[in-house]
């Protein structure tokens, strides 16, 4: 265990006290960073308990770096990896096509490149925000949000009975079907991504390296990392789906998958082969908003720019915005101006990544001649492939 969380009051905060709707990733670190900029925090979570959802996640310096300022990194380091590399592969041969060192990127902006479960990063933040003195109600599922006189509340149902959740902001980190933007009116239909995310854990093969790997083909790509300390391997298999598919954390098909990866190298077939089970994602984003603020409701992470996850950058970004809030929120004397003044900060940058995530969905699954002159522009890339992204990983 490190030193808890440092906790340091500042009586000049816009806000004394917030309400932060969900409990994911976004949700706990913003009720962490509002805690330390001195606010109380309630969250109010709709699930029973935070259980396993999801699998892996990669977590880039310009989150690392938060965490680290927050007192967490040590702790997040005991559960994650430190992978060496990126390398890409062509899917079809297994052939390398081209490999990027993390370390000199880790160096030049100060904090590591880690990929970990998401059930390890969200249990750690839940442990720290209770540590830090924030409050989480699970099995609390909002039904409206009400605008008080210099307040807001949210009312939740909690086993069948409502109850009401006064502060002075509310943040809406509901994730991309946010039922705080729909309460502010917000008009945001999350747009499939004619993609399919199936994800599995598989023991860690005898000699795989510390190493993100990155397996491009037509109409599909595969992702594979270590997690869990180095003891699992992280497998998350894309594949082009043209009808709407709803599911979200629900069981995989598993032939679907086989069938979109056969003919590809017999390393991926052997490792998706090694998956018990598959869960699934239909993989939805939304268009930038023109707004995530009404009065003292705020939205965060997915609510507020939900992203495909081709950059790797949805729970980063969900960090980033609960850093941002906090800090506005320190800088201002007026909760609204300060609600303001962090979508300010954030829009365009997190509306680019977006943007940009949706670009690398096409590139990736590119066939034919412009397959070809994608794989001569990334055979020489080799570091330069993570340079290109030093916009996202120097903020
Ligand atoms: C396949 C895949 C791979 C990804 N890989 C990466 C990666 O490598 N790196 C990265 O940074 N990101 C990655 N992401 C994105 C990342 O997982 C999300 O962007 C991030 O988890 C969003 O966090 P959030 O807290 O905003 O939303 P969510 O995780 O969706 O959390 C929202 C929470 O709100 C709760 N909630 C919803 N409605 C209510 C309600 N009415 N009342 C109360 N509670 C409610 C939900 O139960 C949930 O717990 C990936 C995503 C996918 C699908």
């Amino acid at each position: 265990m490190t030193d808890p969380i440092p906790f340091r009051p500042r009586p000049k905060t816009a806000a004394r006290s917030a309400v932060v709707v969900g409990g994911g990733i976004g949700g706990l670190a913003c009720a962490l960073t509002l805690r330390r900029a001195g606010l109380a925090v309630q969250v109010v979570e709709r699930a029973k308990k935070l259980r396993e959802v999801g699998a892996g996640l990669q977590l880039t310096p310009n989150a690392t770096r938060i965490i680290r300022d927050l007192g967490l990194l040590d702790r997040l380091q005991e559960v994650a990896v430190a992978p060496l590399a990126l390398e890409v592969r062509d899917g079809r041969s297994g052939a390398p096509l081209t490999r990027a060192d993390y370390a000199p990127a880790a160096s030049r902006f100060g904090a590591p490149f880690l990929v970990v479960h998401r059930a390890d990063l969200q249990n750690l933040l839940a442990e720290a925000a209770r540590e830090a003195g924030c409050a989480i109600a699970l099995g609390a599922d909002l039904t409206s949000v009400e605008p008080a006189f210099g307040s807001v509340r949210a009312v939740v149902n909690q086993g069948g009975d409502l109850i009401a959740h006064g502060a002075d902001i509310l943040v809406g980190a509901d994730g991309v079907r946010s039922a705080v933007r729909a309460h502010m009116g917000a008009m945001a239909a999350p747009v499939f991504a004619h993609r399919v995310a199936y994800r599995a854990t598989v023991n860690l093969p005898a000699g795989y390296p510390s190493e993100v790997r990155l397996y491009l083909g037509r109409n599909a790509h595969l992702v594979c990392y270590p997690v869990k300390g180095g003891t699992t391997l992280n497998l998350v298999a894309i594949v082009h789906e043209p009808q709407p598919v709803a599911r979200w954390n629900a069981p995989g098909d598993s032939a679907a998958v086989h069938a979109a990866f056969a003919g590809w190298a017999p390393e991926v077939r052997e490792l998706l082969k090694s998956a018990p089970h598959f869960l699934c994602w239909g993989l939805y984003d939304i268009d930038p908003l023109p707004r995530w603020s009404s009065g003292r409701v705020t939205l965060l992470g997915d609510a507020a720019h939900a992203m495909l996850p081709f950059l790797a950058q949805g729970a980063a970004q969900a960090i980033e915005d609960s850093a941002a809030l906090a800090a506005a929120l320190s800088a201002h004397g007026d909760a609204g101006a300060a609600l303001k003044a962090y979508e300010a900060a954030r829009r365009s940058r997190t509306a680019r990544i977006q943007r940009e995530a949706r670009r690398n969905g096409i590139i990736y699954h590119l066939s034919g001649p412009p397959r070809f002159a994608r794989d001569l522009v990334i055979r020489r890339q080799g570091n330069a492939l993570l340079d290109r992204y030093d916009w996202i990983y120097a903020a």
